[in-house]
């Protein structure tokens, strides 16, 4: 039995990863959990898992949550440091690390201090302080497996083939505007947008796969995890969403790894990892019915692929602005402000401003001089936004 954490439990991935514990009951024991905001969706969790504690950053609804759990004995955290406090607190063997963006950082290097075994969702956090955490992991002895699907992948293709690696090969499903014409980019709606062909996923990371910043991310995320140069990560475009990544052997083998398009087995792998547990057959995924295409990334309809790569190579705190500097852009995007496109120009600008006042450089292992690029990020980018704003 795995005592878990999970941290982000009423997101997309929290609810899958619930749904994982639901199957498992004698193997999962949901001890801790923590959100944002969303109280009563918490107090169901509550009342379905019995946790011993609980988080919630949100202090406005904090005592809606305190008095419905009164006299149950669920320790109730509260406040923008509720999360990372919980972490501390309990003690459990695995921590789902599965908060939204750049407020998942704290959490994650909390989670990573305290010894339990990291599921890490949260990408951002390794995107902007990627030595830093896995410091943090050498230190606690603890160990970290990827939940982000083509990291899992990656990293269960690694498996037995340590130090044969020459190129890890990320696939990308191209989004909802793989085939839409580059003319229209400007009247893309969020709804458009939003939709997804193949993941259901939040809304964030939803409009950073339709920009394919996503994998922009992730290519600097699997520059850390697998400590891997930038120039030896690729990434294809594979529509079907089946081989969820590769990585090319010395000998030249590709090995890769396939599965149904579903979050929950990379979900279950980063619980149940080093073993592998009972195949609960969330989708009868007949390889029959399966097509697969590959082709290479188009520059011009995606831009923020080169944009996040060129953060990445040029180091330091830029990673953090661009992550920092997409939050901004796509919350502008949605609320209206900037068209589609915009969101691509506003994190390049705020790059160049970063390059500029010579952010870039080594990577920074002191956490508030993230959390300060971070603030100077968000105000360049909401300016730069205002620049750009619809009429
Ligand atoms: P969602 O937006 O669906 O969920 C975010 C979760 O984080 C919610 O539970 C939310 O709580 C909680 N949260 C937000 N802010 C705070 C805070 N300050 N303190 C505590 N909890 C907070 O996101 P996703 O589930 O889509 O994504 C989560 C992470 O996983 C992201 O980093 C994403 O990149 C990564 N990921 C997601 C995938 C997916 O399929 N969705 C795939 C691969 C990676 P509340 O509901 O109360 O607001
Ligand atoms: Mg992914």
């Amino acid at each position: 039995m795995k005592r878990v954490a999970i941290l982000g439990s009423t997101g997309s991935i929290g609810l899958q990863a619930l749904d994982v514990a639901r199957r498992h009951p004698e193997q999962i024991e949901v001890a801790a959990l923590a959100v944002g905001s969303r109280a009563q969706a918490l107090l169901g969790q509550v009342n379905e898992f019995h946790p011993e504690a609980v988080a919630i950053a949100d202090e406005c609804v904090a005592d809606t949550v305190r008095d419905s759990l009164e006299g149950l004995g669920v320790h109730v955290l509260s406040g923008p440091s509720a999360a990372e406090d919980l972490v501390r607190h309990v003690k459990v063997d695995t921590i789902l690390s599965a908060i939204s963006g750049f407020s998942g950082l704290g959490p994650t290097l909390a989670a990573a201090a305290s010894g339990a075994d990291l599921a890490l969702a949260n990408k951002e956090s390794v995107v902007c302080a990627g030595p830093l955490l896995l410091d943090e992991i050498a230190r606690s002895g603890s160990s970290l497996v990827p939940v982000d699907s083509e990291h899992s992948a990656i990293f269960q293709c690694i498996h037995g083939d340590e130090g044969w690696v020459d190129r890890l090969v990320i696939t990308a499903s191209g989004g909802p505007f793989l085939d839409r014409a580059l003319h229209s980019f400007d009247a893309v709606t969020p709804s458009q947008a939003l939709a997804h062909p193949r993941w259901e996923m939040g809304a964030k990371i939803s409009i950073d796969s339709a920009t394919m910043m996503n994998k922009g991310l992730e290519i600097i995320e699997a520059r850390w995890l697998f400590d891997m140069d930038f120039d030896l990560i690729d990434v294809v475009i594979h529509p079907e969403s089946v081989v969820h990544s590769l990585v090319q052997l010395r000998d030249g083998s590709l090995k890769a790894h396939l599965g149904p398009t579903d979050m929950r087995y990379a979900i279950m792998y980063g619980f149940s990892h080093p073993e592998r547990w009972q195949d609960p057959g969330y989708r009868d995924f007949r390889l029959a019915e399966q097509s697969l295409t590959f082709s290479d990334p188009d520059p011009e309809r995606f831009p923020c692929l080169s944009i996040a790569r060129a953060a990445g190579e040029e180091g330091g705190l830029l990673p953090t602005v661009l992550v920092s500097a997409d939050e901004v852009a796509v919350r502008a995007f949605l609320d209206g402000d900037i068209r589609f496109p915009g969101i691509a120009r506003v994190v390049e600008e705020t790059l160049e401003r970063a390059s500029g006042a010579g952010m870039g450089g080594n990577p920074r292992r002191e956490p508030e001089e993230i959390l300060r690029a971070d603030e100077w990020a968000r105000k360049h980018a909401r300016s730069i936004v205002a620049m750009h704003a619809v009429q």
